[in-house]
Parts: structure tokens; C-alpha cells; sequence
């Protein structure tokens, strides 16, 4: 799709030159409907990816506060069935977790095959918002991009699918969204002080990140940079992108299901004392 920036070792980019407002040519009409025929397609290759239990799928989301992560594992993975999905959420590390590597916690909450897991934040802000706020050495979080990359490279080697998004919003429609929160009684159980805080530390979130997409964006755990100030468009995005990278799975899923049912039905004509044809 037009504007969609994926970064996976084979250039650079640089966040403030992808356009955070940017739309398809779709009305937001159209884009809903596209969006709900892609979603129905995700179910029916989740049920498959479930039965065959070969591949594992690893959805991490990562963006800037209000940029939609919530949301967005509302509108396009609450269509996914919860059997096998699973949404952890990563926060301040408790006290045992800081006491171990920081891809401890992580690799614990990855998911087994025939499981899809979103990370609602991830790894990432190891190397993001320690780094912002200065909580780690410089050399240390500078190391953590080779261990992110070895680890979603060894994830990879078991079957798993990883596919990171950054929510792209603009600073405009970050404070928007804030000012929003507080008016509706709905969503102002979201805000905290610290919001507003963080949202000085702009500039050197979005340098953090940038260096995060581009040092970790791989050919197996590429980056998708999602343009997030519309929300239906980010919707759109996030659907297609994920059905994009299931669907070319689906055959071999298939076959999959065909061989354990023939040998399930060998099985039980076995115990019927019948002859194999
Ligand atoms: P969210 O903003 O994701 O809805 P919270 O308001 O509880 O949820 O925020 C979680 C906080 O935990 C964020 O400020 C995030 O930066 C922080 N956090 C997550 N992982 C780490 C980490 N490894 N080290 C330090 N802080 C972290």
C-alpha cells in the first residue's frame, strides 16, 4: 500500500520524513468495509494457524502515548479469537524482573506455535525509554540491538512470524488526543501527569525510535511504520499488513490439517478392525 514505510535492513529512514497524516485514496467509508472483509479473512487463518500448530505469530506494537495501541488491539485483533491469543502488556519492570536479563520477561510471554501474542509494548522499550531517561548506561542499551536482533532472529528459526508496527503520530495529534481524554468520561481514567511530562522528551523519543526501527528492522522482524493521526486508516494498515503476512502460509496450514486428518481417520479405521484402501 501507498505510504506505508516497512524497514527491514536494506535502508534507513528517518521518522520525520514519513508523513504521520498520510491516507489511502479510500474514503474512510470504503477503508472500513476493506478493513472488515480483511478481518474476517484473519479469523479464518487464525482457526487454520490454531489446528495446524506449526507457526507461532508475534504482533508487537509500539508508539508514542495515545498513538492507539489500545485501540488498535480493539479494532483489528479484537476480531481474533481468544482460544489461542493473548495480549501482554510490558510496564516498569517489577523488582525480579530487573533483576534478570531484560529479554527474560519477554521470551517468557512469546507465543508457542499455533498462538498469536501481541505485545502491547515489548522489548523495545529497553532500549527506549531507559535510554530517553538516561536509567541505563549508553553502552548498555547500545548492545541491547544485537541482542533484540539475535533473539527475534533465533524466534524466527522456530517458526515464528514477527511483525513490529510503530504507531506514527504527530506531536499536533498527540496533545489533540490528550485535551479529547479529558472531556470524555469515558477515556479520562487514561490520563496521568506523566503523559504530559513525556511529551517534552518529544524530539528524543522519536530519535530513540528511529534508531530502534533502523537497527532492528530485519528481513525476519521487519518494522511497518503505520501513519496513525486517522485512525481508520491505521486500522486498514494493521489489517493488512498482518493478513499479508499469514495468507502466504495457508496452504502449507492446509496441508497440514489434511495429513493429521488422513492419519487420524488411518487411527480409527484401525480400531474398527477395517483394511486400509
Ligand atoms: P500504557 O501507557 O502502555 O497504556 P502504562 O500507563 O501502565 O501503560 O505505561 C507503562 C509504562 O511502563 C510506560 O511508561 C513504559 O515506558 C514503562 N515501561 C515499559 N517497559 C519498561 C522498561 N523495560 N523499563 C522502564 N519502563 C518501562
Amino acid at each position: 500500500m501507498k505510504h506505508i514505510v516497512k524497514v527491514d535492513g536494506t535502508h534507513h529512514i528517518r521518522l520525520s520524513d514519513i508523513e504521520p497524516g498520510s491516507v489511502s485514496e479510500l474514503t474512510p467509508k470504503a477503508a472500513a468495509a476493506r478493513t472488515a472483509e480483511l478481518l474476517t479473512e484473519l479469523a479464518e487463518l487464525q482457526e487454520l494457524l490454531y489446528a495446524a500448530q506449526q507457526t507461532a505469530v508475534l504482533i508487537v506494537l509500539q508508539g508514542m502515548d495515545t498513538s492507539g495501541k489500545d485501540g488498535s488491539i480493539q479494532h483489528v485483533m479484537g476480531v481474533l479469537n481468544a482460544q489461542n491469543c493473548r495480549v501482554a502488556s510490558f510496564k516498569v519492570p517489577t523488582p525480579r524482573e530487573a533483576a534478570h536479563d531484560f529479554l527474560w520477561r519477554v521470551h517468557a510471554e512469546s507465543p508457542a506455535r499455533g498462538e498469536i501474542t501481541i505485545f502491547n509494548r515489548s522489548h523495545y522499550e529497553d532500549v527506549l525509554v531507559v535510554r530517553v531517561h538516561k536509567l541505563i548506561e549508553e553502552s548498555t542499551w547500545k548492545s541491547r540491538f544485537d541482542s533484540i536482533n539475535d533473539f527475534e532472529k533465533m524466534l524466527a528459526q522456530n517458526n515464528t512470524l514477527i511483525l513490529k508496527f510503530f504507531l506514527h503520530i504527530s506531536k499536533d495529534e498527540q496533545e489533540r488526543r490528550l485535551l479529547e481524554r479529558e472531556k470524555d468520561p469515558t477515556k479520562a481514567w487514561k490520563l496521568s501527569p506523566a503523559d504530559w511530562k513525556e511529551r517534552e522528551l518529544w524530539a528524543d523519543y522519536q530519535l530513540a525510535y528511529e534508531d530502534a526501527i533502523n537497527h532492528c528492522g530485519t528481513a525476519v522482524a521487519p518494522w511497518t511504520i503505520v501513519p496513525a493521526n486517522h485512525k481508520w486508516f491505521r486500522n486498514l494498515v494493521l489489517a493488512e499488513a498482518v493478513v499479508e503476512a499469514l495468507r502466504p502460509h495457508k496452504q502449507e496450514w492446509m496441508q497440514r490439517l489434511t495429513s493429521l486428518g488422513e492419519a487420524q481417520k488411518k487411527q480409527l479405521r484401525a480400531m474398527r478392525g477395517e483394511t486400509s484402501t
